[in-house]
């Protein structure tokens, strides 16, 4: 097998490519459109641009049959702003580690299951037809791309997510499940000295709603709500009008994701004359361990001690990915297959160089077996 030089995936780290920058994320497309040229694959885009997103990519290659398809999925936006590279994570190799925005989270995965990918196309070894999407918007909940990864999913035999490994190389086949839920409190806006008893103050409202929700959190159930950020007021002797805060949830079940929706939907003032609005859903349901998932997880750990390496996979994670719709759905689906490293979200970002050519000989090896 062939492991194409560093010296492209520099290329990558350098294209930046925040969600937010359509330009950057489309660059990050046309290189790997220029990657797939002469390859027999054939390539859909997909424009983003009414959603203000980059572009999607789907590839399609493997023997044409009605079988299904093995889903392959990578996104391609960081959450690096442009800029990041030439300052404050500037693209170095240390040793074994390639340091970079987005290197671990997912360029370095992304980049090389493509020429695995690639690989089996040329060679015209894939065991059924594969499908590759490419995405540009998983780190803000791929709000574009959800309905075609559902689609695409329902339709496949298998899925394969390139998010990046865990701690020394695990792997994925269980993933908690997130929402994100928007709170809005309006109370009564009032000079804090002359006219305090007229006021109804906003933040002390919603700080109650906070420590409620606070309280939702359960270790044992592997639930937990975090309020992240707040905002409220406009000077400090007016008794404020409005305090807004995000709310993050993870959880381990659909059933617990749905109560605690209903929950957080369902708050209610406290004192009349506030008003509570909340909006929200949960926008990446539970990926759980399946007697599906168990099997394809089997398949891979027999693969990769071919290739040389065990496989191990990673107790139940919070972060959610583009996994979880497929797994919602049913479709078998392993992820963590991308590049190790750490620090993924940070400016210690980085991906483990040696960890490439046994987890590009995974994913070939994948493609050529799942039958
Ligand atoms: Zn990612």
């Amino acid at each position: 097998m062939s492991v194409p030089s560093l010296d492209t995936l520099l290329t990558w780290i350098k294209t930046e490519s925040p969600t937010d920058s359509p330009a950057g994320v489309n660059m990050m497309m046309d290189l790997v459109v220029a990657q797939m040229s002469g390859a027999p694959v054939t390539v859909e885009r997909i424009a983003g641009e009414l959603h203000g997103l980059g572009d999607v990519l789907i590839l399609r290659a493997g023997p044409r049959t009605d079988e299904k398809p093995i889903l392959v999925m990578s996104h391609l936006d960081t959450v690096h702003p442009i800029g990041t590279a030439r300052a404050d994570l500037p693209i170095r190799i240390e040793g074994d580690r390639l340091y970079g925005p987005g290197v671990y989270d997912m360029k370095g995965g992304a980049w090389f299951a493509l020429e695995a990918f690639k690989e089996v196309a040329s060679k015209g070894t894939a065991a059924r037809p594969i499908v590759f999407l490419v995405t540009p918007d998983e780190e803000i909940g791929s709000p574009l791309t959800r309905p075609m990864i559902e689609d695409l999913g329902r339709r496949s035999a298998y899925t394969l997510v390139t998010e990046p490994a865990r701690d020394n190389g695990l792997i994925v086949t269980a993933r908690k499940g997130v929402g994100r839920f928007d709170v809005h409190v309006e109370g009564r806006p009032a000079h804090a000295g002359s006219r305090h008893k007229d006021g109804r103050n906003a933040i002390h409202e919603a700080a109650r709603h906070v420590l409620a929700i606070e309280a939702m959190t359960d270790y044992a159930r592997g639930i937990t709500t975090t309020v992240g950020m707040i905002s409220g007021g406009t000077a400090v002797n007016v008794v404020p009008q409005h305090c807004r805060f995000p709310v993050d949830i993870r959880v381990e079940t659909v059933a617990d994701g749905e109560a605690l929706k209903a929950a957080i939907l369902g708050l209610k003032p406290h004192n009349p004359d506030m008003k509570v609005t909340v909006s929200g859903d949960m926008n990446r349901p539970p990926y759980e361990r399946t007697e599906g998932v168990e099997k394809l997880f089997e398949h891979a750990k027999g693969l990769a001690a071919e290739i040389g390496f065990e496989l191990i996979s990673a107790p139940r994670v919070g972060g959610g990915s583009d996994g979880n719709f497929t797994a919602a759905i049913g479709t078998p689906t392993l992820d963590g297959l991308g590049i190790d490293g750490d620090g993924a979200h940070t400016l210690q970002e980085y991906g483990v160089i040696s960890s490439i050519a046994p987890r590009q000989a995974l994913m070939k090896r994948l493609l050529e077996t799942l039958n």
